[in-house]
């Protein structure tokens, strides 16, 4: 990562850095990376690795070489916290991606940044693109939020050099790429020094959930910390890939045991 390893408040978990700090705190960090008067050279890049993509990055050093490659990581559940508990590295805060997002929407319909979404599902015979209706929803929150451009995320990557085109001529401020984990990390890497942007979110489910096509977990949920579990309920497919979870978990429960 860049500048970050320089911070006295980086917390290493299980090979992935974050920085202790609050939601509040990570919002403010990415609005800074839109504070310039152009573009920079290479957008700021953040990543919200939940325990299943800690867990993936803890077996692939390649998917790790390339979270790392962040300018800032959260901590996008309760699995990494507990995690960094049981290492006695506490980090304060689970800091869900969706809500940076949202937080981010928030900023540019107020300041006037452009927003592209990349990912989700196309149109289908019920219902438009999940971008869009993502956007419609947002709007409603918040005043005058409109998207300078948006694809979906089923594309060849063929067609990537045109997508990111359209990406830059639509002079987009921020880019979510919501094309799930890892595949939207390993597409930022690839395509990083092409983005004329200031600002890329790597938020996985977010347009799904902003749109309502996925319902988030019930307050209830996420207080027990076991959004997880509402999540598996849900979709039930996910069940071989969370079983990443508890390996994470008890991953670091040997390391602490080892006195690592
Ligand atoms: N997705 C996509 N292109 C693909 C595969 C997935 O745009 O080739 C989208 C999918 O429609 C969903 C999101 O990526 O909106 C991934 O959601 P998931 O819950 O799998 O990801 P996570 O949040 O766990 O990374």
């Amino acid at each position: 990562m860049t500048d970050k390893n320089t911070q006295s408040n980086m917390i290493n978990i299980r090979g992935l850095t974050f920085r202790d700090i609050t939601p509040e705190e990570a919002l403010n960090t990415a609005i800074g990376a839109l504070s310039g008067d152009g573009k920079k050279k290479t957008p700021f890049v953040v990543y919200t690795p939940n325990a299943e993509i800690a867990q993936l990055c803890v077996e692939d050093e390649k998917i790790r070489e390339c979270i790392l490659s962040a300018d800032m990581l959260v901590q996008d559940g309760a699995g990494i916290v507990l995690a960094s508990k049981i290492l006695k590295k506490p980090l304060r805060y689970k800091i869900a991606g969706i809500d940076l997002g949202e937080g981010i929407v928030k900023y540019a319909a107020a300041s006037g940044k452009k927003v592209y979404f990349l990912g989700a599902a196309p149109a289908n015979s019920e219902r438009k693109a999940v971008a869009l209706i993502a956007e419609e929803k947002l709007a409603e929150k918040y005043e005058g939020f409109k998207l300078c451009g948006w694809h979906d995320g089923y594309f060849k990557l063929e067609m990537t050099d045109e997508i990111i085109k359209d990406i830059n001529d639509c002079g987009t401020d921020i880019l979510f790429v919501c094309l799930g984990a890892p595949r939207q990390e390993l597409w930022v890497k690839e395509n990083r020094d092409k983005l004329n942007v200031s600002l890329v979110l790597g938020l996985g489910g977010s347009l799904d959930g902003y749109a309502g096509t996925v319902k988030r977990a019930p307050e209830f949920f996420i207080k027990i910390n076991c959004e997880w579990l509402y999540r598996l309920i849900k979709q039930p497919s996910r069940f071989k890939r969370m079983l990443k979870l508890p390996k994470y978990i008890f991953g670091a429960l040997g390391e602490r045991l080892r006195g690592k």
